[in-house]
């Protein structure tokens, strides 16, 4: 990357041609970033004023012991090791999560990866993931929406921490139905067995980072960390922009 002073240079120069808005809130960008969102949105996007359990993610008061999981999660079998969201599915977050699901929101998508993924280098350490691997969508969805917005944000973290993306791991072999209005029983039958591993070589033996765009009860992260965790995965971490 070039010094600061040359990339100010080169954005200053160029502004008047090409100016730069934020991908969000289209407020003109004053200074170079790495990330096409200004300083207001990534504040807003990535403070998240509430504790979160490790396990699920979910809202937890002060001074909670979450070792065992948190009162929404403790009773449930999950298949991952841990979940970290960006934040809650409010406000700005959720301006951006509902943006995103068109194909028009791809370039956000990536950029809100690019975002997370500070927070995730943070929470990690040094035992950071090994390969990133976005919730697939089934090919028809896909084929529908034009993109899958879990792999743009995969993307953006996958960048940004320097580890690669693997999108052809897993395989969504049947549509789920909306996960709205449904129970939470329901949600996990609906999505049990609804992702195989493609390939068992590609995970084996790593720390897997599996990223989507909402968890709502984890069971679909739930649904695809079983798959690869079939594949021999050692841990399946799971990174969600918002949680409801
Ligand atoms: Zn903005
Ligand atoms: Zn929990």
């Amino acid at each position: 990357m070039p010094p600061p002073f040359l990339r100010r240079a080169w954005f200053a120069a160029t502004d008047w041609v090409w100016p730069r808005v934020c991908l969000l809130c289209e407020a003109r960008m004053t200074e170079p970033a790495d990330v096409c969102l200004c300083p207001a949105c990534v504040t807003a996007l990535t403070t998240d004023p509430h504790q979160t359990c490790l396990r699920c993610s979910s809202t937890i008061g002060p001074h909670t012991d979450t070792s065992a999981g948190c009162s929404r999660c403790r009773d449930e079998v999950v298949r991952f090791d841990s979940a970290t969201r960006l934040g809650v599915y409010d406000g700005r977050l959720r301006e951006a999560v509902l943006r995103i699901k068109h194909v028009a929101g791809d370039a956000l998508a990536e950029a809100l990866g690019t975002v997370f993924a500070h927070k995730l280098r943070q929470r990690s350490g040094s035992d950071g993931p090994q390969l990133v691997v976005p919730v697939p969508l089934h090919w028809r969805r896909r084929l529908t929406r034009g993109y899958n917005q879990a792999e743009s944000v995969a993307r953006g973290i996958a960048t940004e921490l320097r580890v690669p993306l693997a999108t052809r791991t897993v395989r969504r072999v049947r549509p789920t139905p909306k996960q709205t209005a449904v129970t939470p029983a329901e949600r996990r039958r609906n999505v049990a067995g609804a992702f195989r591993p493609t390939t068992l070589a590609a995970v084996k033996g790593l720390r897997v980072l599996l990223v989507d765009d909402v968890l709502t009860t984890g069971a679909t992260a739930d649904a695809v960390a079983t798959a690869v965790r079939t594949a021999g995965a050692a841990q399946v971490h799971v990174a969600v922009l918002a949680h409801r």
